[in-house]
């Protein structure tokens, strides 16, 4: 089997920044216990129990607010994932007299910043992005009844009049031909609005080598979770830019070999909150794979093997 590992893929600046940070915490005694992270520091389990053999406790619920997330949270230190936080979250925890530490990424504190300037201008603010995705919650959290999320066309024909000055922005890990048609339709019902998109680096250049890298294959392989938007955008792409089948799996041991080609090429890629271990262990099966072996129980050990000890160049990606 060929296979083409696309490049740049996986680990992101922003969820190496986060998790190098917790690892810190987790290591220093003068740091508050117990040590709660705000909802899943990123959306890999792998990574999520290696936290939990250091001590670390990541609070995660379907459905659950950040708001609803931090009643659990009693006494020590909790910590803001890389998506970013509402600022009523970040005064609740003051007022518990809970220990904060923040890895909210600097690409979604910047479009918090535009936000909040924006807002503090007068206007109002359309934030194209994934409806109950944390990163949206902390960002409409910015400046609740200013800000509108949209995530679809239909969205659009809901949005009220604004009698100010609009601006139109986006979460981070949206994909540019996802939000293109839905920013079109908002510039029709509201011609004067200002757009300033926000995907950040890593998901641009992770989506346009899936564009220009995957075309040739018989099959996109993204492993992600199932949960991770940036990972679902990948798996998007694949599909709608690329045209090639995708197969978007957590680790190896949710490969469907029914899917697999005898022969062939099988492209691969990673989400951004992706381990490299893991990515590495769904190559190196592809690789072997002769129409005839089962995929095995992930062999990843959880521990330090997934967590990453030094932060990556911006907008670069895992070349393993
Ligand atoms: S995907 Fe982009 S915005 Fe999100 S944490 Fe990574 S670098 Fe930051």
């Amino acid at each position: 089997m060929e296979v083409i590992p696309i490049s740049p893929r996986g680990y992101c600046y922003g969820v190496v920044d986060a998790m190098t940070l917790v690892r810190r915490i987790a290591a220093d005694p003068d740091i508050p216990r117990p040590i709660h992270v705000l909802g899943m520091l990123v959306h890999n389990r792998q990574v999520t129990e290696a936290f939990a053999a250091i001590g670390v406790i990541c609070l995660d619920e379907p459905g659950a607010t950040r708001v609803e997330l931090l009643e659990k949270v009693e006494s020590g230190t909790v910590v803001f994932t890389a998506h970013g936080i509402s600022p009523e979250v970040r005064l609740k925890a003051l007022q518990r007299g809970l220990h904060i530490e923040d890895a909210t990424c600097p690409d979604v504190a910047r479009t918090h910043q535009l936000i909040e300037h924006h807002v503090e201008e007068g206007g109002f603010v359309v934030y194209v992005g994934i409806s109950g995705h944390p990163e949206p919650e902390g960002a409409c959290g910015v400046a609740p009844g200013a800000v509108h999320l949209v995530s679809c066309l239909d969205d659009v024909d809901r949005l009220p009049a604004f009698d100010a000055p609009l601006l139109v922005t986006n979460q981070t890990t949206m994909s540019q031909w996802d939000i293109k048609p839905i920013i079109a339709a908002i510039r029709d019902r509201f011609p004067t609005a200002m757009v300033q998109t926000e995907i950040c680096l890593a998901t641009q250049v992770r989506q346009e080598a899936v564009a220009d890298q995957a075309g040739s294959a018989d099959l996109l392989v993204v492993v992600g979770d199932a949960r991770s938007n940036n990972s679902q955008r990948l798996a998007a792409v694949g599909t709608e830019i690329a045209g090639v089948p995708v197969m978007q799996v957590a680790s190896v041991a949710d490969i469907d070999t029914s899917r697999l080609p005898i022969s062939g090429r099988i492209a691969v890629t990673s989400g951004a909150s992706t381990p490299t271990a893991v990515t590495r262990e769904v190559i190196s099966y592809l690789k072997r794979y002769d129409g005839r072996q089962h995929p095995p129980e992930t062999s990843i050990a959880v521990g330090n093997r997934v967590l990453p000890s030094l932060p990556r160049k911006r907008g670069g990606g895992q070349t393993t």
